[in-house]
């Protein structure tokens, strides 16, 4: 199923990103993974290879993984968008509701137990359209039997190293949640 909507993704025509992007970027990761990261869109890295967060936020969030205990193969990692937008600006809403259908697939697919949202815009297409991120980061948010974990994005680290610190503590929280999840 993640395969067949993988496929789909990678020949989309449903808005204007795909007129500029190199490669869709559908997502990776464990079809049996129960947890999910969602991201903004891909970068230029990941527009290139074809696959999330290989950039200079990928190696930041991989090495935030390690610190909650998580490897990129045991996750799966996706982004509300698939395409990346052109000069690396916001997605607009009518790319995010174009590609929406996409993402509510992969959950559907993958059924996880966690979803952690990167970001603000992440947060805000599955959380809270008015959520702000420094207000919601590192707690919990159950809806419909998915716990809904929103961190700041890595890449904000790579613009504000102060920030750096507060995004370890989210990943530290993440690694609580996510562990009483599976044992409760
Ligand atoms: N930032 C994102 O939000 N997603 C990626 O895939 C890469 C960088």
């Amino acid at each position: 199923m993640l395969e067949e909507i993988a496929e789909q993704i990678r020949v989309c025509t449903s808005c204007v990103l795909a007129q500029s992007r190199t490669n869709a970027v559908p997502g990776e990761g464990s079809a049996e993974a129960q947890i999910m990261f969602i991201g903004e869109a891909p970068g230029k890295a990941e527009d290139s290879q074809g696959r999330p967060f290989v950039g200079p936020a990928g190696r930041l969030l991989n090495e935030l993984l390690l610190e909650a205990g998580l490897r990129r193969p045991d996750i799966f990692i996706t982004n509300i968008v698939k395409c990346r937008p052109p000069q690396n600006r916001d997605p607009q809403p009518d790319e995010v509701r174009a590609c929406r259908p996409y993402l509510d697939g992969q959950i559907a697919a993958l059924n996880p137990q966690v979803i952690c949202l990167l970001g603000r815009p992440a947060t805000q297409a599955l959380l809270d359209p008015k959520a702000a991120i420094g207000k919601v980061h590192a707690q919990g948010f159950e809806r419909e039997g998915i716990l809904y974990v929103p961190v700041y994005h890595p890449a904000a680290a790579l613009h504000n190293d102060r920030l750096r610190p507060t995004l370890v503590e989210d990943f530290t929280r993440l690694k609580h949640l996510l562990g009483q999840r599976l044992q409760g």
